[in-house]
């Protein structure tokens, strides 16, 4: 798939939440056609598109209609199981492709290509067994953080350890599936680049934003952030290299620790990312609008930003303050789901802070 994709066109979102909600906004304001595969019913994406196929993803004959009923697939999660992604791809063009999925589903192979790079991440040591474990702190030391290599998202799938930890304790608590242990980076802060790669090679970044988490959660990203000019132009360098090796095609959010020492890269998400919520109403074309031009086979924008930004996440009970953000005049962004939880991403507020 060369040529740009005729207006119409359908674009295939594997993933029904927010993300994929806010990919729909954007592929319809463009001229293009979603369809959202997505087990759950009544998802945030659902709502917006123009299909809900709503199937599990080991239903065969229906990823072979969804990828029939497509002309480009792309995904809003990086963890698809290898046995849908081996359907999708025999009957369509999956974007971003299979190498950054495989990349950034483990984050011990993960690890291993930034290395591969040059670039520098956490000390890291791959734990298999509660014996590895045990190795693998005598190594590493403590304070640490052990990671399920798969599945983790949001802090889940994470347990810090202290020298006075329960290692069997810690060993349980992940499910004693493959992990690794990683040293604990003491960070002055937490940036991340939303970098895009069209089809055609052209890599646009937004500004880094630097984002505040609790409890393994973000909370806010705020732009520009409070780094050098030479640290931001280094983090954005890094992202255009991420992207080139991996030929990637559409957007990426790549999280990295600023350290006196330099940056290190925590994770990077094959996908719009939370932390790029901001450029909605920063720029002139968003994150979102970005992944669809790059997956459609269009010229990217340029990711020049015109306002000082802070997004903050509406996370369960935030959702009382809406009457007030809204009668404030910011810019809401609500995801429709019904349920109020403690820890469930609600919708985010940009905030405008300055024109620049
Ligand atoms: P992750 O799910 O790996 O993105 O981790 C969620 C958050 O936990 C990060 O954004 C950091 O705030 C914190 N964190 C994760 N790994 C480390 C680390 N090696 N050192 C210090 N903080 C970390």
């Amino acid at each position: 798939m060369t040529d740009p994709l005729p207006l119409g066109s359908t674009i295939g979102i594997l993933g029904g939440g927010q993300l994929g909600r806010m990919l729909s906004v954007a592929a319809s304001r463009l001229g293009f056609k979603t369809a959202i595969f997505e087990p759950g019913g009544d998802c945030p994406a659902s709502h917006v598109a123009n299909f809900h196929l709503k199937a599990t993803y080991d239903d065969e004959k229906a990823l072979q209609n969804f990828a029939a009923s497509c002309d480009v697939i792309t995904y809003e999660f990086e963890n698809i199981p290898t046995s849908a992604l081996d359907l999708l791809d025999a009957h369509s063009t999956i974007r971003p492709g299979r190498q950054a999925l495989a990349t950034s589903q483990d984050r011990l192979v993960e690890k291993d290509f930034l290395n591969g790079l040059g670039l520098a991440t956490a000390p890291y040591v791959n734990v298999e067994t509660l014996a590895d474990l045990e190795q693998a702190v005598a190594t590493i030391g403590t304070p640490s953080i052990l990671k399920t290599r798969r599945f983790g998202y949001d802090g889940k799938g994470q347990v810090r350890l202290h020298p006075q930890s329960d290692l069997a304790q810690a060993w349980s608590d992940v499910g004693e599936s493959p992990c690794v242990l990683e040293g604990f980076v003491e960070f002055s802060c937490e940036v991340s680049v939303i970098a895009a790669r069209g089809s055609d090679g052209q890599v646009a970044c937004f500004d880094p934003g630097e984002n505040v988490h609790s409890a393994g959660i973000l909370r806010t990203t705020t732009v520009p952030a409070a780094i050098p000019a030479s640290v931001r132009m280094d983090a954005v360098l890094l992202a255009g290299q991420i992207l080139n090796a991996l030929d990637y095609v559409g957007v990426m959010g790549v999280e990295l620790f600023v350290t006196p020492e330099g940056l290190i890269v925590n994770e990077i998400a094959p996908r719009v990312h939370n932390s790029g919520h901001w450029t909605q109403n920063g720029c002139d074309i968003c994150q979102f609008e970005q992944h669809i031009r790059a997956v459609v086979g269009w010229p990217l924008g340029t990711g020049a930003r015109h306002s000082d930004m802070r997004m903050e996440n509406l996370i369960g009970d935030d959702m009382d303050r809406v009457p007030d953000l809204a009668a404030a005049g910011h810019a809401l962004h609500l995801y429709g789901k019904t349920d109020v939880k403690p820890g469930r991403k609600m919708g985010h507020v940009n905030i405008r802070l300055s024109s620049t």
